[in-house]
């Protein structure tokens, strides 16, 4: 039987089990290896680490976790979840089955990009959702941000420390007129219609095309498309969880539990503002240290 077993073995979950496997307790980490920033060429703000590929910081973290003989890394999805605190049992898509006290879920999110040509293909590389990950590298070029809701607002007010050219979307959102005039107070043109095309080389966008006809040229655009947790198992095991502008998190409490008890969470999956690598790994290194400590002799 393992102590822990964590679900989603990206930073999140790499993190729990570092700490897990310093305490030298048993864990094992199911892992399907599509961490949420796998688009991206690299990875900003943690540090450490800044400007790495996120898959070269992934794999050199699992390679320093080797050192640590109690801690299991398996390629599998995990598909069911039973049992309760100190019996949990996991069924992996493979159909191998794993016994734990405690569980971990850092299985985090998947973003739901539009249905529009050419937004897949640019995703991560000149069509991205955070300033402070990608915003150095774009500074004083001309950006566009794509309205969401009335959260854009404050995203075009956070933009202008990077640029002071920005051009707003609106994406056949209705922004309301004291809001259309600040932004045209602050030099923000608002570009109405529908996005239809991103054109665009190899990923690198030259304009966001709309229903209007118009085509418009931007260097980098930012999107906060809606997500929704990688999995499922969260529902069939009945876990509260808060609604977000972006979508749902899992509710847990100081000391990372969820509404579950022995069941913890980390990473994306319970961060509702401004997911970072820095946060899942924080998270998680909390969450497999409070695990660890709810197991006490
Ligand atoms: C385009 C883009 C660029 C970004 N750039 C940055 C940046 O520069 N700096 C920064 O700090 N943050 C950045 N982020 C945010 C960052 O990607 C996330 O905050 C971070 O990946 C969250 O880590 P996590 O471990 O919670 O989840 P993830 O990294 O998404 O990992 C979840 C893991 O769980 C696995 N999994 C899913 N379902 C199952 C299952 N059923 N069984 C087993 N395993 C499963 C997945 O394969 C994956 O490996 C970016 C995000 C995007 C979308």
């Amino acid at each position: 039987m393992n102590d822990v077993i964590i679900i989603g073995g990206s930073f999140a979950g790499l993190a729990a089990a570092l700490q897990l496997g310093r305490a030298r307790r048993r864990v094992t980490v199911l892992d399907t290896e599509l961490p949420r920033n796998r688009f991206a060429g690299h990875s900003h703000g943690l540090l450490g680490h800044d400007h790495k590929p996120p898959l070269a910081i992934l794999s050199e973290s699992r390679a320093q976790l080797a050192r640590y003989p109690a801690i299991s890394l398996v390629t599998a999805r995990a598909e069911g979840i039973s049992g309760s605190i100190d019996d949990f049992s996991v069924l992996t898509a493979d159909g191998e089955r794993f016994r734990a006290r405690r569980l971990i879920l850092s299985y985090g999110v998947v973003d739901q990009v539009p249905d529009v040509p050419g937004f897949a293909e640019c995703w991560g590389k000149s069509i991205v959702p955070c300033p402070y990950c990608d915003g150095f590298e774009a500074a004083e070029q001309h950006w566009g941000l794509v309205w969401s809701g009335l959260q854009s607002h404050n995203q075009a007010r956070l933009f202008l420390d990077w640029t002071d050219k920005l051009t707003v979307f609106a994406d056949g959102h209705d922004i309301p007129t004291d809001i259309r005039a600040a932004l045209e107070h602050r030099n923000v043109p608002v570009v109405d219609g529908r996005i239809t095309e991103i054109a665009h080389h190899r990923g690198h966008l030259t304009t966001v095309n709309l229903d209007s006809g118009s085509n418009v040229a931007v260097d980098i655009l930012f999107a906060h498309p809606r997500n929704r947790p990688s999995a499922s198992l969260h529902e069939s095991l009945g876990l509260a969880t808060v609604e977000t502008p972006a979508g749902i998190t899992l509710k847990v409490d100081e000391r990372r539990q969820t509404s579950v008890s022995g069941i913890y969470a980390a990473g994306d999956l319970t961060t509702p503002f401004l997911p970072s690598v820095t946060q899942a790994t924080s998270q998680g290194a909390m969450a497999g240290i409070f695990a660890q400590q709810s197991m006490l002799a």
